[in-house]
């Protein structure tokens, strides 16, 4: 029933829409609003749009497409079911293609181009910035062939368009999307069965969806929300895995320039402006000038001037943190409205037209300025960094954003990270701080904003939805989350309703301990002070030995940082630990490269699998990880994987991290004290129990599971720790001064586990 309502809906719209080219300014116009595209062919028509202040003058077709308003289909009452990663989202859909409502429900899975495009020529691009501009590109150009219908082309060669994007295709693969469930890779089968782009035809079924999947970065960023199509008014907002979500707004809307990016977008501006100066109004002239005079404030903050090359020119290395208005001051730039040039980015198109000169005119006397690019673009601007954080669910950690990944994003135009840090100034000056950071030369140095109040971003959601719904397995402690997203965007506390269950595996299949101390006696102790003494270095072995000797299967050890792990690593291969461990478990590392997870994971699970049929003095393989590292979110060590976790020391943030300084001080002055606990030191702790959290939930991954968890820090025992732990958890860790005891109950798993496989 509720399905022949939304495919007679959408029948009636339908008819609506039946114009072609209605649909393709539609698409078009919502894509231009965020995205880029490199086609420099309107520049007269765009800039003369602008000129004109009275839009009902503008004869543009991006003014069109708000004349034919009434053509945008009315949105039926939805689910918004949001997750960090493609991998999750995928689950998520089964589960419902499993569930009694498969049949009566639609569903749509949103994603990138990136994602779902099958237009092999423009997916071979690699990076999603390419893969955006070329498919715009082409976009463009059918939208210009449409109108050059009957007129004979005046010069150049014939422009190409997508196959797959043609309206009554379009059409047709979003009812079929919204008639049955699919997942992503069925999306993609269709999409190529029908020849019809999933990409379009998902945005397409937004309207009428019932249930739409998608990514946290579309609905938590305003104009992406805006470009899929996503009206929240009245609806209701799922958002799972949300353990993050004050991290992953902060992220999203933080963006940062490097010395470099500045004076690439400084060199490429100037070269267009000088290239269209008599083509270019007066007041795009004069906004064009803002920008270059805001771009020299800021190499100048950097201790550089433009026109010069920044590799060459030095600075003292120091980090500076600043108010927004305190930044304005010292970059002289407090003069220009800053509120103004984001409308004129959006508008004029520049960001994109700039890219678009670059590659046209490249070689012609056009300078890029690539030398460093691959360098500059592993720092990324925000929404991009986040970006590069979905494209599988391995690459999901903030240690990843740093990697090979981001090595792809090359972009033409460094004005779009400009714009994006514009945009970020018109924040509050209480809302953000500006962080200065001199590192040598221009280039290498960078100015960053740093979003330390992100309820403001999540206040827009909270306001228009009907109801938002905030899940995780890892929602401990809630109080602090409620404080600094909820309270703080404006929610009464009666409006807020909290509910929490246990977890789905019977108590006895997880054992966790908190080891005080280890064989030899000597006191577990990780603090920053202790930690690399050879005792403790040692001590960590012997426990390992002890647990490899008795558990069976995958145990994966998680250390608090990748430094400490290279250093405990080496320390065991001089004294001879590791060839001990080894005798017993093979041995696996966390790579360096995201794309290499993949392989050690299943190298991993192989290993285990043959030491299972044939152990030849292996009992299986040991993992050494490392919190916040790649293995420790969206990777399931479900079942042999992951017999036991192991957990070296508590993995504290930094807190000599200028920013982390910044935000406990903007916590402390913004919200209330709790239980004689500042906000700030309270924000450390969370951090660092919520990435335990993480890492030992990655064992148990279904009822049949089970596994033990051994947190090695006499500081687990302390009871505020322990009540960060999640109830499931908590409920059942026993805390051991002495090894002995701890050991025994190891051993009496290991009785457990083998009782438990005779069963089987
Ligand atoms: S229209 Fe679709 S298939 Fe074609 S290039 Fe764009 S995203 Fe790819």
């Amino acid at each position: 029933m509720i399905r022949n309502n939304v495919q007679l809906k959408y029948a009636m719209k339908r008819k609506s829409c039946e114009d072609e080219e209605a649909i393709k300014l539609l698409q078009l116009s919502k894509e231009e609003q965020t995205e880029p595209q490199g086609d420099q062919e309107d520049e007269e028509l765009i800039i003369a749009e602008y000129e004109s202040d009275d839009e009902s003058k503008t004869k543009s077709r991006f003014s069109a497409t708000e004349e034919d308003d009434d053509l945008v289909e009315e949105h039926v009452t939805k689910i918004y079911y949001c997750s960090r990663t493609h991998s999750q989202l995928a689950q998520f859909v089964h589960e419902v293609q499993k569930s009694p409502f498969s049949k009566d429900i639609s569903l749509v899975t949103l994603g990138s181009r990136q994602n779902l495009c099958i237009n092999d020529e423009v997916r071979r691009l690699g990076s999603s910035q390419r893969i955006n501009d070329r498919c715009l590109e082409m976009q463009k150009n059918k939208h210009d062939k449409h109108q050059e219908e009957g007129v004979k082309r005046k010069r150049g060669p014939a422009k190409s368009v997508c196959p797959y994007n043609k309206a009554t295709a379009l059409q047709q693969m979003r009812d079929d999307v919204l008639g049955k469930v699919h997942d992503i890779e069925q999306m993609l089968k269709l999409g190529r069965e029908t020849h019809s782009c999933p990409y379009y035809a998902t945005r397409l079924s937004v309207p009428p969806a019932q249930l739409v999947v998608l990514p946290y970065q579309i609905l938590l960023h305003e104009a992406t929300r805006k470009a899929a199509g996503i009206q929240l008014k009245d609806q209701v907002v799922i958002i799972d895995e949300a353990h993050n979500l004050s991290d992953t707004l902060s992220c999203i809307h933080s963006a940062e320039l490097t010395g470099a990016q500045l004076c690439r977008a400084h060199s490429q501006l100037t070269q267009y402006s000088d290239r269209y100066k008599s083509r270019l109004k007066a007041k795009n002239l004069m906004y064009i000038k803002q920008i270059l005079f805001v771009v020299e404030g800021l190499v100048r903050v950097l201790g550089g001037k433009v026109g010069q090359n920044p590799q060459t020119q030095t600075t003292q290395t120091g980090t500076e943190m600043l108010t927004i208005n305190n930044f304005l001051f010292k970059a002289q730039i407090d003069n220009i409205n800053l509120f103004k040039l984001p409308r004129y980015f959006e508008k004029s198109l520049i960001s994109r037209k700039l890219g678009g000169f670059v590659e046209k005119y490249a070689g012609s006397g056009v300078s890029l300025h690539t030398q460093n690019s691959i360098k500059e673009n592993r720092r990324t601007e925000g929404l991009n960094r986040y970006l590069q954080t979905l494209q599988s669910n391995q690459s999901t950690t903030p240690a990843d954003q740093q990697g090979s990944e981001a090595e792809k994003v090359l972009s033409a135009s460094p004005m779009m990270q400009v714009e994006g840090f514009f945009m970020a100034l018109t924040n509050s000056n209480t809302d953000g701080r500006v962080v200065v950071q001199k590192q040598g030369t221009v280039s290498e140095s960078s100015v960053k904003f740093l979003l330390l109040n992100p309820a403001v971003h999540f206040a827009q959601v909270l306001e228009q939805c009907r109801a938002v719904i905030i899940a995780g397995g890892t929602m401990q402690p809630v109080s602090d989350f409620k404080q600094e997203l909820l309270f703080s965007a404006g929610v009464a506390e009666e409006r807020i309703t909290e509910f929490s269950c246990g977890h789905v595996i019977p108590p006895e299949n997880i054992l966790p301990l908190v080891l005080c101390s280890g064989p030899s006696g000597q006191e577990l102790d990780f603090t920053f002070q202790s930690r690399d003494t050879p005792r403790m270095m040692d001590e960590t072995g012997r426990i390992l030995s002890n647990i490899c000797n008795v558990v069976p299967g995958g145990v994966v050890c998680f250390f608090p940082s990748y430094e400490y792990s290279r250093r405990i690593v080496s320390h065991w291969e001089a004294s001879g630990a590791l060839s001990r461990l080894a005798n017993k478990k093979k041995i696996f590392q966390e790579p360096k490269k995201a794309n290499q997870v993949e392989q050690v994971l299943s190298e991993f699970s192989r290993c285990i699998q043959r030491c299972a049929a044939d152990p030849g003095g292996l009992t299986g393989a040991l993992l050494f990880s490392v919190v916040g590292g790649k293995m420790s979110e969206g990777i399931n060590f479900s079942d042999d994987l992951g017999r036991c976790v192991v957990m070296v020391g508590m993995p504290y943030p930094n807190i000599k991290s200028p920013e982390l300084q910044e935000k406990m001080s903007y916590l402390d002055k913004h919200l209330p004290h709790n239980g004689g606990k500042s906000p700030g030191q309270a924000l450390i702790e969370n951090q660092c129990m919520k990435a335990v959290n993480q890492s030992i939930g990655r064992a148990i991954r279904h009822r049949g599971d089970y596994s033990s968890i051994v947190l090695c820090d006499r500081r687990y025992a302390r009871p505020a720790t322990l009540s960060k732990l999640p109830e499931w958890i908590k409920e059942r860790t026993s805390t051991h001064t002495t090894f002995g005891p701890a050991f025994a109950a190891l051993r009496k798993v290991r009785f457990f586990l083998e009782k438990k496989q005779k069963q089987v």
